[in-house]
């Protein structure tokens, strides 16, 4: 049976929504604001989360962004804003989609389906979305790095550069091949570069950014992420 989270605050559309999705089958957990939902969310491992943006107690990106730092769930927004800033930082922070109330139940059960399927069809062998140390987590497919119960920012530069090393664990990424992926060809002998970008790197996520852990440097050869 598919769960399906419900996070909303306006209770008549709460009760529509279960008695809808419990006419199909979906078992129905119900949050009204987005502690509870960040904690429903643990406890009873939704495989949806439909979530309403204006929230009592917080902005819905940030349940968003808190669910991101863990989980993969696909979520649905609902939300009346029509701005499309909204919907942008919704699937920014890692929404998989967007319904603009008011909506038709017809159009959000079949978007509501497309979610699901679309995790289920994901596929496993393209490499692993998540890598996980013991310092931090990186989702490849978020584009996101966890560390310490909070999200580390990383500059577009930045996450090319970790991009690059972490998908290719415990390999030697010579400086070359960094310098013309991230910065091009023409740039390729910019070896400060990689120097500056890596220490910011350490500096976010290792412990010890003198003693790196994670983020090795080979000297005059280039670098290598053990994982
Ligand atoms: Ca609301």
């Amino acid at each position: 049976m598919t769960r399906v989270l419900v996070v909303e605050d306006d209770p008549q559309l709460v009760r529509a929504l279960v008695i809808n999705l419990q006419a199909r089958h979906y078992a129905v957990d119900a949050a009204p604001d987005g502690a509870t939902a960040l904690r429903l969310a643990a406890a009873r491992q939704p495989d949806v989360v439909m979530l309403d943006l204006g929230l009592p107690d917080m902005d819905g990106v940030d349940v968003i962004r808190g669910l991101r730092g863990w989980t993969r769930v696909p979520i649905l927004v609902l939300s009346a804003r029509r701005a499309s800033e909204e919907k942008v930082a919704a699937l920014d922070a890692g929404a998989d989609d967007y319904v603009t109330k008011p909506f038709g139940m017809d159009e959000l059960l079949a978007r509501l389906r497309a979610a699901v399927r679309r995790t289920e069809d994901a596929p496993l062998t393209s490499g692993t979305p998540l890598i996980q140390t013991a310092g931090f987590t990186i989702d490849l497919r978020a584009r996101k790095v966890h560390r310490d119960g909070h999200d580390v920012r990383l500059t577009p530069t930045e996450w090319h550069l970790l991009e690059i090393l972490v998908t290719s664990p415990g390999r030697l990424i010579t400086q070359k091949h960094l310098l013309q992926e991230v910065w091009g060809a023409s740039q390729s002998n910019k070896t400060n570069y990689l120097r500056v970008y890596m220490a910011q790197l350490r500096r976010k996520l290792e412990a010890d950014p003198a003693h790196p852990r994670y983020l090795i440097t080979e000297p005059g050869m280039g670098y290598r992420f053990e994982g």
